[in-house]
């Protein structure tokens, strides 16, 4: 879709620090970091949200989030992999994004 950015940056026409990528998958540094690590992760194919999402993109975003963790260093220490789905849950980008989040203790219910 032309007019979402996350596909623009899956096709690398829009400036972006990518970390990690594959066929399928690309991560990148989020704009406004929530923690000294926010890498998101998406399908380079448009998937709306997790509501869309098959097996197999789900199951390749969260191989991925844990290897951008791992090679980032948080493997140990610990990291956050979450994806907010619809207004309720925050989603702001129409995009499937996992959010890897690490390098501060994460509190926990989030607001
Ligand atoms: P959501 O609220 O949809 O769960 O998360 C949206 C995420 O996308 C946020 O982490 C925000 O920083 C990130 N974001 C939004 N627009 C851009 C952009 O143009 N470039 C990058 N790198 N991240 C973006
Ligand atoms: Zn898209």
């Amino acid at each position: 879709m032309s007019d979402c950015i996350f596909c623009r940056i899956a096709a690398h026409e829009a400036p972006t620090k990518i970390v990690h990528e594959d066929e399928h998958v690309i991560a990148f540094d989020a704009l406004n970091p929530a923690a000294p690590l926010h890498v998101l992760v998406i399908p380079k194919r448009h998937v709306a949200s997790l509501r869309d999402a098959d097996a197999d993109i789900a199951g390749r975003l969260a191989v991925a989030s844990a290897r951008v963790a791992r090679e980032a260093g948080y493997s140990e220490s610990g990291y956050r992999v979450l994806t907010n789905v619809g207004s309720d849950g925050g989603q702001s980008v129409a995009h499937l994004h996992f959010h890897v989040l690490a390098g501060r203790s994460l509190a926990w219910p989030p607001g």
